[in-house]
């Protein structure tokens, strides 16, 4: 296979991470026959430095223009003190809204070799838990009118919350197909008790479970599910959830499993191009020490040749090494713990080609 990946390293541990991951595409290429081509483009504080701009047109032309875009991460301390219109997350909404990007996509998976960082306690975690949060990532109360006025004498604030029926098909049918690529359950949270968004969601959600019979779909209330997640995380597989939901139950769940340098995500749109990235920041703290955790990143790689690509078994093969490498008791400072060995980020990338 032959594909075009943007590659976005980004400010901080970006070109860190991002380093790890190329090295492990290398690899998947090598092993498999298939031939990626980058492109390198600028976002975030380096494009500001370089272009006066946190995204430039031509970098979203070649965003747009190629087969996957994967992300480091953007912004830091020396960009802080900039105007709101050019600080360095105007890139990442402009790329999002530009690529059409509608469903975000983060895993909540504990592995059993790190459950001493999750809260929980050893007989709800089990071996661990694997479960993915698809968020509707552009409408809802977010994106409805916002309002402050007087009433009455009374301060009054309103927010809007809208869906229309295609903003919820695109979207669930988006997690049933990401579901049979994994354990074929869907759990559709709504508040549909209270709210009317919350009964269309529902009403359409069902009307697309019709299309895909070998998914079991089951609906679940917001505050429910909000319990369940410490209660059970284990009865998870797909949780397709709308904007504001989404927003806190996947920090929730990302919560459950400890560190954030193991959290990989993905933004989908119409297409199959998506937009790949680890769920932290740019850490500041630890950029340029070869500290980071490239292991969300090396994740997020795995997703990408997963849901754009297709290349189940290559996906399979990258996550099934960072389990292996975990096993063998390798850590990076962030997921540390007694009797385990210290390694740094390129380090902990050796190790993974090692086992590719
Ligand atoms: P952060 O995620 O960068 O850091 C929070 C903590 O987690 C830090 O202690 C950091 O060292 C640690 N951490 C994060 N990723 C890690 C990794 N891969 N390995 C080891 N440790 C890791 O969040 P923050 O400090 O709130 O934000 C720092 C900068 O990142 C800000 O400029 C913020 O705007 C930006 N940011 C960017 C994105 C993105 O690009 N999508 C997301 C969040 C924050």
């Amino acid at each position: 296979m032959e594909k075009n990946i943007a590659v976005i390293r980004g400010d901080g541990i970006g070109p860190e991470v991002v380093g790890q991951a190329l090295r492990v595409l290398d690899k998947i290429c090598e092993k498999y026959g298939h031939t990626f081509h980058y492109t390198d483009l600028l976002m975030g504080g380096c494009s500001i430095d370089a272009h006066g701009v946190p995204l430039t047109d031509e970098a979203l032309e070649a965003a747009k223009a190629s087969d996957a875009v994967l992300l480091g991460s953007v912004g830091g301390p020396k960009w802080d003190t900039l105007p709101g219109n050019i600080r360095p997350e105007k890139g990442l909404l402009a790329i999002r809204k530009g690529l059409g990007l509608f469903a975000n996509l983060r895993p909540a998976l504990l592995y059993k070799e790190l459950g001493e960082a999750c809260p929980l306690r050893a007989d709800i975690i089990g071996d661990g838990f694997d479960m993915l949060i698809m968020r509707e990532l552009t409408g809802g109360l977010y994106f409805g009118a916002h309002e402050t006025g007087e009433q009455d004498g009374l301060r009054k604030a309103t927010d809007i919350m809208t869906y229309d029926e295609n903003e919820i098909r695109r979207i669930a049918v988006r997690a049933f197909d990401v579901a049979r690529k994994r354990r074929g359950k869907v759990t559709s949270v709504d508040k549909a008790n209270v709210l009317d968004c919350s009964k269309l969601w529902r009403a359409v959600v069902h009307e697309v479970a019709e299309e895909y019979p070998d998914v079991q779909l089951e609906d679940m209330l917001v505050d429910n599910c909000a319990m369940q997640l410490v209660k059970d995380p284990k009865q998870f597989d797909v949780i397709l959830t709308e904007n504001m939901f989404g927003d806190i139950l996947s920090d929730e769940a990302s919560m459950v499993t400890g560190s954030i340098g193991m959290l990989a995500s993905a933004s989908l749109g119409e297409t199959k191009l998506g937009m790949y990235e680890p769920s932290g920041g740019s850490a500041p703290d630890i950029a340029g020490q070869n500290k980071a955790n490239p292991i969300a990143t090396i994740l997020s790689a795995s997703m990408l040749l997963r849901y754009s690509f297709d290349l189940d078994a290559e996906a399979d093969d990258i996550d099934a090494a960072v389990q292996r490498v975990l096993q063998r008791g390798y850590r990076t400072g962030d997921i540390m713990s007694e009797g385990c060995t210290l390694v740094s980020c390129s380090e902990m990338g050796d190790h993974i080609l090692e086992e590719l």
